[in-house]
C-alpha cells in the first residue's frame, strides 16, 4: 500500500473483564511509512488492546479494520493472512532450531497448504518459494551469518530480530511489536532503531507497545498515550512530553 494508508484501524474499541473497563473507546490507526507508539504505566490496557487488534481477543464494542476491512469475528490465523505480523512480549523461538527453520515458520503461515503440509514437503515448488523468501528477509533483517545458527544460542537481541524476520516472512503490511527493546542493550537497542528505521523507509507501518521512552521518543512518528483504557493524549513525541497529564499518569502510577 502507498505510503499514508490507513493499514489497521481500531474504533471506538471497548474492552470489559466483568465490571472491569481495560480499554475504553479506545481509537488509533496505524498508516504504511510510520511507526507508531502506544504508552501508558502498567495495567493501563496496552496488551488488551494489542490482543483486539490482531484477533487474539475479541471487543467488547467497537470494531477493528484491517486494510479496510472489517475484521469483527475474524480469528488471529486470519488476521495474519490479511497482512498483520506480529512479535509476543516474550521470545517464541524454537531455540534448539536454525535461525532459517525459524523464519521459514512464519512464512508457511503465509502459504497456501498451511505449514503443516508445507513441513511434510507435499509441495517441494511451495517449499522452495518459502525457503527463498525466508532467506530474503534474514538478509533483509541483517542476519545472513546466522542462517544456520541455532536461534537460542544468539543473543536476546538477535533473538529480537529473528522474530522480526519471522513475522516479514508472512509479507504483512502492518508489524506490531511488543516491548521489542526490553531487556536490550544499548548497542542492540541502536541496530534494532535502525532495522525499525530501515523498514519504515520500506513503507511498512509499525505499531510497538513499549516502555522504553528514549527507546520510543527516539523512533516514533506519533505516539498514543493510554491511561486506565482512556486515551489521555496523543501526538508527535515532543507534543506527548511536554503534556502534563502524561506526566501525572506516570507519576500517579
Ligand atoms: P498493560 O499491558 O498496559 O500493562 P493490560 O492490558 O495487561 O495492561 O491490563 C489492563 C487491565 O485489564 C488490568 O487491570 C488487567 O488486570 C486487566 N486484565 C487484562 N487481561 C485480563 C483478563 N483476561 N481478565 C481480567 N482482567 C484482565
Ligand atoms: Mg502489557
Amino acid at each position: 500500500p502507498p505510503r499514508g494508508t490507513t493499514l489497521i484501524e481500531a474504533r471506538d474499541v471497548t474492552k470489559r473483564f466483568g465490571g472491569l473497563v481495560a480499554n475504553n473507546k479506545v481509537s488509533l490507526e496505524v498508516k504504511a511509512g510510520e511507526v507508531h507508539a502506544l504508552i501508558g504505566p502498567n495495567g493501563a490496557g496496552k496488551s488488551t488492546f494489542f490482543n483486539m487488534i490482531s484477533g487474539v481477543d475479541d471487543p467488547t464494542e467497537g470494531e477493528v479494520r484491517l486494510l479496510g476491512e472489517p475484521m469483527t469475528g475474524h480469528a488471529s490465523r486470519e488476521f495474519a493472512a490479511r497482512g498483520l505480523g506480529r512479535t509476543f512480549q516474550h521470545v517464541r523461538l524454537l531455540g534448539t532450531r536454525s535461525v532459517l527453520d525459524n523464519v521459514a515458520l512464519g512464512a508457511h503461515l503465509r502459504g497456501s497448504k498451511g505449514w503443516i503440509a508445507s513441513m511434510l514437503r507435499l509441495d517441494r515448488r511451495e517449499e522452495q518459494a518459502l525457503l527463498a523468501e525466508s532467506l530474503r528477509q534474514i538478509e533483509r533483517c541483517g542476519l545472513a551469518d546466522h542462517v544456520d545458527t541455532p536461534a537460542g544460542s544468539l543473543p536476546l537481541g538477535q533473538q529480537r530480530v529473528v522474530e522480526i524476520a519471522r513475522a516479514l516472512a508472512g509479507q504483512p503490511a502492518v508489524l506490531l511489536l511488543d516491548e521489542p527493546a526490553a531487556g536490550l542493550r544499548h548497542l542492540e537497542k541502536q541496530a534494532l532503531a535502525q532495522l525499525l528505521d530501515q523498514l519504515r523507509r520500506e513503507g511498512l507501518g509499525i505499531l510497538i507497545v513499549e516502555h522504553d521512552m528514549e527507546f520510543v521518543m527516539n523512533l516514533a512518528d506519533r505516539i498514543t498515550v493510554l491511561d486506565f483504557g482512556t486515551v489521555i493524549a496523543r501526538g508527535t513525541p515532543d507534543e506527548v512530553q511536554r503534556d502534563p497529564r502524561v506526566l501525572e499518569a506516570y507519576l500517579g502510577g
